[in-house]
């Protein structure tokens, strides 16, 4: 090294004569602008460098006779803050600044100022050499960005990164004297994007479904970032003590590595998963020659990983021999294993919940089945109830009689309206129910649902409104719609003790919206997924006037809903009332669309089986008087014993009365409330109470007559008709 012998490493104590001042270098090289501001006072480490150095000996010669161009360009690099080096000359000598002294490591400087290029970088020089030669040869200035330079710099081949560019310097001859350098090491921001990225996908592992699932995919994961651990494993260790399969395991997983290195890792691998804690070997030739410097073993949460009968999950990590194992490293390491144990003991909470959901499934389908099957069974006898009462009542004149098979042929309407409905959604359950898309006039056909049912809504002494524009047309399957308005429409009597129902039919840009909203009781905003699953009833209000139902009309209607390509939502507020609203795309999605032509196979249930229904209900629980008997003769009330029945289905109410009114004085309530009231005002001899009731039930009647001291031995019987129900 020509400069050797008299460079001065200005770190070392001094020892002779002091290095020249900048200012006898200043006589030499071009003065910097002294301008306050200007390019700065070039008193660094390397400006006292260059200023001792003894050029003379070296390819440029002594300084007093470098050209112009040189001069300016080794002040501007001097007294530059940013990493600048210049290469002068065919030789490309180098020249710097303290900038770009770090990027020479422990073992480059100082010999590398004044020294050729070729000699310094000569681990890169196949990469670099012909870049600058380019630049030379007047090819003009280069840029690289983030690229990798394998540098031996600190004793071990270490992965850098750079951005940086050659630029020409014209000499004084008018061709390119040397190169400009502008350089910027960005290993730190690369490296640390990498370990960020792996990261970020470990976190992905959450949700994982098995426990090989996370293993391998946290394995696939690592594999990727060679840089870091060119050699990963993770690896669920079998029982301790096992070490045949341990060594069986990674064997497997480094079949490349020798017996020895495999024995060592094994060894580690025991270590870690036994104390719990990560530990490091220095790897054995075999393994450094394919790369590896050290292995790092990580236990994976013991607790939280391990699995009875079973070992510790634990990641293995090789250290590149081009990136030594620093802090950084360590610590992501301990996050990678933190993201496979959280992901392990993720998985115990999610295979519980997967069983409780999968739980459910079952019993769903299994209650689906089981109330298709028994609705099939229940049709044939209850056509057979139906047909005889009906041709008996059309042949009997005697009222009484009448009556009864009157009541007789409700009670079967109703109870195949339940089976219909039930068989209706087996039917959507098990796929069978396809759209007929057909293109209806919605308002045409909402006006005449809901002119039929005006009457019915006003003898509940509701007001009714609808608007159902005109003209607004869809592809729809005519049934269905029919049925969902009805639904709704029966929902909306049934739960409105006082006020209004209205009906709106409106185009909402591609789609068509029905919207049914009443005043009634409202439904509390936690309830609303309740009243749309199926089976799902919501407990009894005051103010219903039936708490009767299978609980599935508004399933229904959004299943309907769903197979029309369209979505049913539900705005209500408790005591205020509710809007439902259907929205159906005039043209449906391919999905519902590819089904057009197939026939709708539900149970045809017409205006007239939603009609029968709603009189049943009658007038809003609470709202009723109290009624007699009508066999109860007044002249015999006061000698017979008293009996209040408290019933709120009006037919079971008629029916009672018609049993008991021979032998009793019998006062007919829909509810609790009212019948409280009546015995208060006329104590009784025997309450007969229903169970359940809106508003006040059975059990509630009974504790509030216990309190009142007038009534404190009256005799109540509780009636139910849930079989089964304790
Ligand atoms: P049900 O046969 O019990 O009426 P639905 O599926 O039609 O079954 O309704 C489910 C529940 O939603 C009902 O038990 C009721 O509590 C509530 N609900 C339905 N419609 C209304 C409405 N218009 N106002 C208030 N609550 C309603």
């Amino acid at each position: 090294m020509f400069l050797g012998s008299r460079v001065v490493a200005v770190h070392e104590p001094q020892i002779g004569p002091p290095p020249p001042a900048w200012s006898d270098v200043q006589r030499v090289l071009p003065a910097p602008d002294t301008g306050e501001g200007s390019l700065g006072v070039p008193d660094g480490e390397l400006a006292s460098l260059v200023a001792a150095a003894d050029w003379s000996a070296g390819p440029l010669g002594d300084p007093q006779t470098w050209p112009q161009s040189l001069r300016t360009s080794v002040g501007i690099c001097l007294s530059s803050r940013f990493p600048i080096l210049l290469w002068w000359g065919p030789e490309l000598v180098m020249i710097y600044n303290d900038g770009y002294r770090p990027m020479l490591g422990e073992s480059k400087h100082p010999r590398a100022l004044g020294a050729p290029g070729r000699e310094v970088w000569t681990e890169i020089w196949d990469v670099i050499g012909p870049m600058l030669e380019q630049v030379m040869a007047g090819g003009g200035a280069t840029w690289s960005a983030d690229e990798l330079l394998i540098l031996d710099r600190n004793g071990f081949p270490e992965e850098c990164y750079f951005t940086y560019s050659y630029s020409p310097i014209t000499d004084e001859s008018g061709g390119v004297g040397g190169v400009f350098c502008a350089v910027t090491e960005t290993t730190e921001q690369v490296v640390g994007e990498r370990r960020l990225a792996t990261l970020a996908e470990m976190a992905g592992l959450m949700g994982a479904p098995s426990r090989s699932a996370v293993v391998h995919t946290a394995a696939g994961i690592l594999a990727a970032n060679v840089g870091d651990h060119p050699v990963v494993m993770v690896l669920d260790t079998p029982p301790e003590g096992d070490r045949a399969a341990l060594a069986d395991l990674v064997e497997q997983q480094l079949p490349g590595m020798g017996a020895g290195t495999r024995a060592r890792v094994s060894d580690l691998v025991r270590q870690a998963s036994g104390t719990g804690r990560p530990v490091s070997v220095p790897a054995d030739e075999g393994a450094v020659a394919g790369g590896v410097r050290a292995w790092h073993v990580y236990p994976v949460g013991r607790t939280a990983g391990a699995v009875r009968g079973r070992g510790a999950a634990v990641i293995v990590l090789g250290e590149s021999v081009h990136r030594p194992w620093d802090s950084s490293l360590e610590a992501y390491a301990t996050l990678c294993a933190t993201h496979v144990a959280a992901a392990l003991a993720d998985l115990g909470q999610l295979s519980e919940e997967r069983r409780r959901r999968q739980d459910l499934v079952e019993l769903d389908a299994a209650k689906s089945a089981f109330f298709t099957n028994l609705s099939h069974e229940l049709r044939t006898p209850l056509t057979l109830i139906a047909g005889p009462v009906q041709e008996v009542l059309a042949t009997t004149d005697d009222p009484d009689q009448r009556r009864r098979l009157e009541l007789v042929e409700r009670n079967t309407h109703r109870l195949a309206r339940m089976v219909d409905a039930m068989l209706d959604f087996g039917r959507i359950e098990a796929g069978g129910l396809a759209p007929h898309l057909v293109q209806v006039d919605v308002s045409v056909l909402a006006t005449g649902l809901a002119e039929s049912f005006r009457a019915a809504v006003e003898r509940a002494g509701l007001a009714f409104t609808h608007d159902c524009g005109t003209g607004i047309e869809a592809q729809l399957d005519r049934d269905m719609v029919e049925r969902i308005v009805l639904n709704l429409l029966a929902n909306a009597v049934k739960y409105t003790p006082e006020g209004s129902v209205a009906l709106t039919v409106r185009g909402v840009g591609d789609d068509v919206e029905i919207a049914v909203s009443d005043t009634g009781v409202g439904i509390h905003p936690d309830d609303v997924e309740r009243a749309f699953a199926r089976f799902e009833r919501l407990p009894a209000v005051a103010g219903a006037r039936s708490h009767e139902g299978a609980g599935i009309g508004l399933a229904i209607v959004r299943e309907l809903t769903e197979l029309m390509g369209g979505a049913v939502t539900l705005t209500s507020e408790v005591g205020q009332g509710s809007t439902f609203t259907v929205r159906l795309p005039v043209r449906p999605p391919e999905t519902a669309r590819g089904a057009t032509g197939a026939s709708s196979t539900m149970t045809p249930r017409r205006v007239d089986d939603f009609l029968r229904e709603v009189q049943t209900w009658e007038q809003p629980v609470g709202d009723r008087p109290a009624r007699q008997a009508p066999s109860a003769e007044p002249s015999l009330r006061s000698c017979r014993p008293r009996v209040i029945v408290a019933e709120d289905n009006a037919d079971l109410r008629t029916y009672l009365a018609d049993v008991l009114g021979g032998d009793y004085d019998v006062e007919l309530v829909p509810d609790g409330r009212a019948a409280l009231e009546a015995a208060l005002r006329e104590a009784p001899d025997l309450v007969l109470s229903d169970v359940l009731m809106p508003g006040l039930d059975g059990y509630g009647l009974v504790d509030a007559i216990r309190q009142e001291p007038s009534l404190s031995g009256l005799p109540v019987i509780l009636l139910s008709a849930r079989a089964g129900d304790t």
